[in-house]
């Protein structure tokens, strides 16, 4: 599943449109690594009832059609590299807020700048239409 798709289905679990949910649990887990806090010490792979959990290049990785978000890789994680939803939001705008400041950093003309911002925000109002968008479209499909 590529990048951006996983993006906004994390988005829609997290709005809770479709609450994803074990018979057991009433929480949404969809589950996410932060692969430079992951140290491959497997505890996860071994912990997962879904065997969803394999290693790529010396980190974990979360096949989200097999997951069946039970939570429990979350809780086994000794350096807290697998999160919730709620946490991969405030980790996305700090590494989107992180990487403009670096654009910005690079350029002295206040004009320049403002032209910067202007992009930055013009991109993402497109994005959060498409969200939108695929939000409308897809509670369409709803029980
Ligand atoms: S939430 Fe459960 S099923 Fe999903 S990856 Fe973690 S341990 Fe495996
Ligand atoms: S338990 Fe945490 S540190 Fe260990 S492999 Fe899984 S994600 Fe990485």
């Amino acid at each position: 599943m590529g990048e951006k798709v996983k993006d906004q289905l994390h988005k829609i679990c997290e709005l809770k449109i479709f609450p994803l949910q074990t018979p057991k649990s009433k929480r949404c887990y969809m589950p996410w690594i932060l692969k430079k806090k992951c140290i491959a010490c497997k505890k996860c792979v071994k912990q997962c009832p879904a065997d969803a959990i394999s290693m790529s290049k010396d980190k974990a990785v979360i096949d989200d059609s097999t997951c069946i978000f039970c939570g429990k890789c979350m809780k086994v994680c000794p350096v807290h590299a697998i999160l919730k939803d709620r946490d991969k939001v405030k980790v996305d705008v700090e590494s989107n807020i992180k990487s403009f400041l670096k654009k910005m950093k690079k350029h002295n003309g206040s004009a320049t700048k403002s032209h910067i911002l202007k992009r930055e925000l013009k991109q993402l109002e497109r994005q959060k239409k498409i969200i939108q968008g695929t939000i409308r479209e897809l509670k369409r499909f709803k029980p």
